[in-house]
């Protein structure tokens, strides 16, 4: 009833159908289903009881003349000194010149807004003359986009709710609504969208968070069983004499850390059990060189291995690194990427299929159907967080049980962790080898660039590179070119007895490659950059790295740039160019100059940006909640991994009529087949 398309609802035609898939929204369910991320509270309050930062309604009286200041022909500021309680504060008026007029000396005046405290002010969003109460005290915000306003939203939400509300049915076991004392899922969503007070959508989150939680543990939980279930995973079996030949023919020895994981990881490779391990280790910990020992050891046991990574160029970089350690070894390695086409793909793929190559190295082009293995013994990704999880259920699916080892620079705070990748064994690589000078970074204003130009000026003379990373501008590709144009098109000017190069996601994989090993040979000494360089790009004599615009980065991606440079034996530095306007945005800039330690940053990232934000951008591998938010409801989560757990591994869950709609959902994600359901 609810999978109908929104059409389906009296007063939604193709028109508003249309705009609504701007937020993809398609089904009735979904329209039901898109819920306020916030929700504006017009309770009066006293500024007492008022936090800074805080939205806060209150009643005041007019304690001066308004003054209104004119900034251009649009905009404007308008200040007035209002009395509330015991607080004598200023409210500012942005672009309400109007407002005025009600502003009269002594008059009371109900106003809305954000309280800063420090400096006694509200910014008001909204405003009434005299005292006022209003009848929905506790109103939804809801984001929107395209043509779609709030205000229409919520017409529509309402017909759905009216014409279609009684269809929604319970999904949760009454064992657990019971034992949480949730309220219906119907109830739930009606008062989400319409909630008559704040406890009255605080309940309804509670549910609908513990769902959600829920059904995504299952998901995971039940993966898992799924994995663990196929026993016969690969056993390997190398001579060990042979690996510890090849480390000590490393051109160093392994830090203490590094000799740990491999330790780990080569134990796992040799148990019949499905290894599904995750190697973290910061920036420059080495982790490339772990990967290549057992993917070594996975070859001499005459299974085949597999590199996966997220770009085309480090894809490129890995196959040059992992070639050098490998080749001395009589081990063959391909790259496949897009640009291989036609019949180079064609022979590539039948070698591999013959089990002629013993690794490749690729982009998740490599989990692609018409991929072949022989014997896949060994998948490693790196950099994974930009997997999804069923990209990751892909490649765990291809080859004959091959063992899993994912990678991250990215160190994963606690209850992530949990979420991401439910119990997978973690190793870390917790120690840089020795000899590293940390990366001194400086926070500049923009309106410093000249001094930072000469200071670049200064490396390049001692015969260093340096990256230079442009503006990120979300979701357009075509603005974050321009950027970097511009950019590059400026430091030609300045530099002039260097060469600048320009690289940037729109170029050719072999243009990317030109540009890359151009600068890798000192072809080219400065790199002006889109993020393409984001990840693993390892170019020692690089010392410096400026970043535009830093302040629209989190801490995590800033620290993966910065990694690029600090890769050889002289001092480097990192320079982030940033004019932040919020509080976070500078705290962000300063915990960047205080310290190197990626868990340190990845912990505050966490904290500072959420956990949407916190893996960078889109790619994320984070799943995406409607409700439910991993910082602050990490006890919900909790509850649900255990919920899920149990679930699981009870007969009754995969028997009882109770838990029909979970299995079912199950089957929907495609986890569960339809004839386990008897
Ligand atoms: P990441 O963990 O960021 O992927 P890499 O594997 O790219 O780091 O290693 C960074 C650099 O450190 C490389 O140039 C690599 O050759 C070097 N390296 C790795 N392990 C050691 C070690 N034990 N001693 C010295 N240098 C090392
Ligand atoms: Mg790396």
């Amino acid at each position: 009833m609810l999978n109908q398309p929104v059409t389906a609802i009296k007063g939604i035609g193709e028109e508003k159908a249309n705009e609504l898939e701007s937020l993809r929204i398609y089904t009735i369910k979904d329209l039901l289903e898109y819920f306020p991320y916030r929700y504006e509270d017009y309770r009066l309050k006293d500024l007492a009881d008022t936090k800074h930062d805080e939205r806060v309604t209150i009643v005041g009286k007019v304690h001066s003349e308004p003054s209104l200041r004119y900034f251009g022909k649009k905009k404007s500021r308008l200040t007035v000194r209002v009395l509330t309680g015991r607080y004598l504060i200023t409210a500012t008026f942005f672009n309400r010149p109007y407002a005025k007029k009600q502003l009269t000396l002594g008059s009371e005046i109900t106003l809305t807004g954000k309280w800063d405290q420090h400096r006694m002010t509200i910014t008001v969003s909204d405003y009434k003359s005299g005292p006022y109460e209003r009848k929905q005290q506790y109103e939804p915000v809801y984001s929107v986009a395209g043509n779609i306003t709030v205000k229409g939203l919520k017409r529509m939400i309402l017909l759905a709710m009216q014409q279609y509300g009684q269809y929604i049915e319970e999904i949760l076991p009454e064992r657990f609504i019971l034992k949480y004392k949730l309220i219906s899922r119907k109830e739930a969503v009606k008062r989400l969208h319409f909630p008559v007070d704040f406890e009255d959508a605080k309940q309804a989150r509670r549910r609908m968070i513990y769902e959600e939680l829920l059904l995504f543990q299952l998901k995971m939980q039940a993966l898992r069983k799924g994995n663990r279930e196929n026993k016969q995973g690969v056993k390997q079996q190398f001579e060990l004499a042979e690996i510890k030949s090849f480390i000590k023919d490393l051109p160093f020895p392994l830090t203490k850390a590094q000799q740990r994981v491999v330790n780990e990881i080569l134990t796992d490779m040799t148990s019949p059990y499905r290894m599904n391990r995750l190697l973290q280790g910061d920036v420059g910990s080495g982790k490339t060189v772990v990967a290549a020992i057992c993917l070594y050891a996975a070859i001499k046991s005459g299974f085949q291995g597999a590199l996966m990574v997220p770009t085309e160029i480090l894809a490129e970089q890995h196959y040059e690194s992992l070639q050098q350690l490998l080749n001395p070894f009589d081990i063959n390695l391909s790259l496949l990427t897009s640009s291989i086409k036609g019949k180079k793909r064609r022979e590539l793929l039948a070698l591999l299929e013959k089990g002629e190559i013993d690794l490749l190295i690729g982009t998740h082009a490599l989990i692609q159907d018409e991929v072949n293995f022989r014997k896949l013994g060994l998948v490693i990704t790196d950099e994974q967080h930009r997997f999804g999880v069923e990209q990751r259920r892909v490649l765990r699916e291809k080859g004959e049980q091959p063992d899993v080892l994912f990678m991250t620079a990215t160190p994963i705070p606690r209850t992530m962790a949990i979420s991401l990748f439910g119990d997978m064994d973690v190793s870390t690589i917790d120690e840089l080898p020795a000899g590293r000078k940390p990366i001194e970074t400086y926070w500049a204003k923009h309106d410093m660039l000249e001094r930072v130009l000469h200071f670049i000026d200064k490396e390049l003379q001692k015969g260093r590179q340096a990256y230079v990373i442009c503006p990120l501008i979300e979701e357009s590709e075509k603005l974050d070119l321009q950027n970097a144009i511009d950019v590059h098109a400026t430091l030609q000017q300045f530099f002039t007895s260097y060469r600048v190069g320009l690289m940037h996601g729109r170029l050719h994989s072999a243009e990317k490659d030109e540009v890359m090993s151009a600068f890798s040979r000192n072809d080219i000494q400065i790199l002006v950059s889109t993020t393409v360089v984001e990840v693993g790009v390892n170019v020692p004599n690089a010392t410096m790295m400026v970043i535009y615009d830093a302040e629209r980065f989190g801490l995590s991606q800033l620290h993966q740039l910065r990694g690029r440079v600090g890769r050889g034996s002289e001092q480097s530095y990192c320079i982030l160019l940033a004019d932040p306007k919020s509080e976070t945005g500078k705290e962000r800039m300063r915990i960047m100059t205080e310290t190197n330690d990626g868990f340190v940053l990845s912990q505050k990232d966490l904290e500072l940006r959420g956990p949407g934000d916190f893996f960078g951008y889109k790619q994320s591998g984070m799943p995406e909640f409607k409700i439910a938010d991993l910082v602050h409801d990490y006890r919900a989560l909790e509850v649900a991994r255990q919920d899920a757990a149990e679930l699981i591994a009870s007969t009754a869950f995969w028997q009882e009529n109770q838990y029909v709609y979970l299995r079912h959902y199950l089957e929907n994600e495609g986890i569960l087949e339809g004839e386990k359901l008897d």
